[in-house]
This record gives structure tokens, sequence and C-alpha cells, in this order.
């Protein structure tokens, strides 16, 4: 349980890369600010969690089951958490989608938006009513820089973290009037699984239907160009669990 003056955190998605990250971070706090529930759709996945967290699992860090794209699972998830009291929401969790829309189906495509997007809309509706009636809180969403700018064969990917920025903003202002933040984190290329599971995806990907000169650009130049971008480029889940750490502070 929260000690007076701790503020309770809770993140989505720590299983892995930066949920798992800022989940660490935030419970090693030095001067011990947070009260960390650290959540996962799977608990059999939080072996990784545990040997991180260390000896503040338990303590400062406590986890509990959320898969964001359940209704039931989301109200059950905060009705575990006491008196609902959440000071600090952190939208984590996320799917990727790569590749031609024309190989994609469309249940492929809804999926992506139910995580990243109504995840998002489930979560904040869940802990908004709490939040208002104490006049407090801060609402922190992970998105990306494909929120900001479109990128070739990423479409529904890009395309969920856009209506998710869209959303965002319009519910900055509405929440601007009970105290209450909403910010957003627009990383670039992170080294985490998700990395590893587009490619994996990519690896399995037929094309029936897509033009040859779609194809070869896409695996011919495409794909290792973007893999040399991540290598030139890509941050640790440490430095983004560094930047959310500023966030909340
Ligand atoms: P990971 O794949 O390592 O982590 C994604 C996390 O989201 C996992 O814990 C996964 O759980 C969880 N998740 C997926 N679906 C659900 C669900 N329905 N309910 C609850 N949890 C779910 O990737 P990252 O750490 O890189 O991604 C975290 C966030 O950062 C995402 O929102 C992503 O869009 C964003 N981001 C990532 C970038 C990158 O390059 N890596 C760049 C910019 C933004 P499970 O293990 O069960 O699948």
């Amino acid at each position: 349980m929260a000690n007076s003056g701790q503020k309770v955190v809770l993140i989505t998605g720590c299983s892995s890369g930066i949920g798992l990250r800022i989940a660490v971070t935030l419970a090693r706090d030095e001067k011990k600010r947070y009260h960390v529930i650290a959540t996962m759709r799977d608990l059999k996945k939080k072996d990784k969690l545990v040997e991180a967290a260390g000896d503040t699992y338990g303590k400062t860090l406590m986890l509990l089951p959320l898969d964001v794209c359940s209704d039931e699972s989301v109200k059950q998830c905060i009705n575990n958490v006491k008196d609902r009291h959440i000071d600090i929401l952190i939208n984590n969790a996320g799917v990727g989608l790569l590749g031609p829309v024309e190989s994609i189906s469309i249940e492929e495509m809804k999926r992506v938006f139910e995580t990243n997007f109504f995840g998002v809309v489930r979560m904040i509706k869940e802990v908004m009513p709490d939040m208002k009636k104490r006049r407090s809180g801060h609402i922190v969403v992970m998105s990306s820089v494909m929120g900001l700018q479109g990128v070739v064969f990423n479409d529904v990917y890009t395309a969920s973290k856009f209506a998710m920025e869209g959303f965002c903003e319009s519910m900055a202002v509405q929440l601007m009037k009970f105290n209450i933040r909403l910010s957003m984190i627009e990383p670039g290329p992170v080294h985490t699984e998700f990395e590893t599971k587009m490619m994996e995806d990519v690896a399995k990907m037929e094309y029936p239907g897509v033009d040859a000169d779609t194809v070869r650009y896409f695996k011919d130049v495409y794909l290792p160009s973007s893999i040399d971008i991540f290598e030139a480029m890509g941050q640790t889940p440490e430095d983004i669990a560094k930047c959310t750490k500023k966030v909340i502070e």
C-alpha cells in the first residue's frame, strides 16, 4: 500500500521494453516518491520485471493484471486499486504493424486501434472521474514520433498514434480546468521487443495482391534502411524511462 505522500502511479504494458523500465525506474526512486502499480496482460510474463525490480518488488512496486483491450479487465484493475485512487496514469501499452496495406487484414488493423487508441481511451475514461473529483492527476501517453509524422509502410500504426494525439490534445483542454495534466511522450526508435516482434511479423508476411515493385521496395530498400536507422539512432528503454520520470516530476 502507498505511504502517505507517495504518488500512486499505474503503468500499462510492463511485461517488457519501455513499460518495464519505467516501472523499475520509478520504483527505485531515491526519495521513494512513487508507489508503482505495474500492470501486464499476462502475469506469467512477470519474471523479467520482478527480477529487474529486485528488492523494490512488494514494497514500492506491485503487480496487477490488465488487458487494455478489455472493458472488464480495465474496470477490474482500477477497482483493485485502493479507493480507485491513481495520481499518475502512464499509458504505455502498444503494438506495432508494419507492411504494405494490401498485405494486412482489416482485423489486424483493428487490433492496432483497439490497443493503441481505444486502450488509452478506456484507461482515461476509467481514471478520470476520481481525478476530477480530487481535482488533481497526471495522465501520460506514450505516443511516437510517428504520432507526428506519417511514415511509409507504418500507415496503420501511424494512424493509431495520430488518432491518440488528436484525442489527447482535445482532452487536455477539458482536463486542464480540473487541474489534471495530460502529457505526450513521442520517442523515435527505441531498442525493445517492439522492433523484434515487427521483424518476426514481417518475416511471416505474404504479399498477395501487392504489386512487385512495392514488395521489392519494402523488402530490399525500406527494411534494410529501417534497420540502419535503428542502429544509428535507437535509444534505450532507460532513456525513455528517465524522460518519463522528468515529465512527471
Ligand atoms: P514492447 O513490445 O517491448 O512492449 C509493449 C508492451 O505493451 C508489452 O508489455 C505488451 O504486453 C503490452 N501490450 C500489448 N498489448 C496489450 C494489451 N492489450 N493490454 C496490455 N498490454 C499490452 O514495446 P515498447 O516497449 O517499445 O513499446 C511501448 C510503447 O512505446 C508502445 O506504445 C509503442 O507504440 C511506443 N513506442 C515504441 C517505440 C520503439 O521504437 N520501440 C518508438 C516510439 C513509441 P505483452 O507482452 O503481453 O505483449
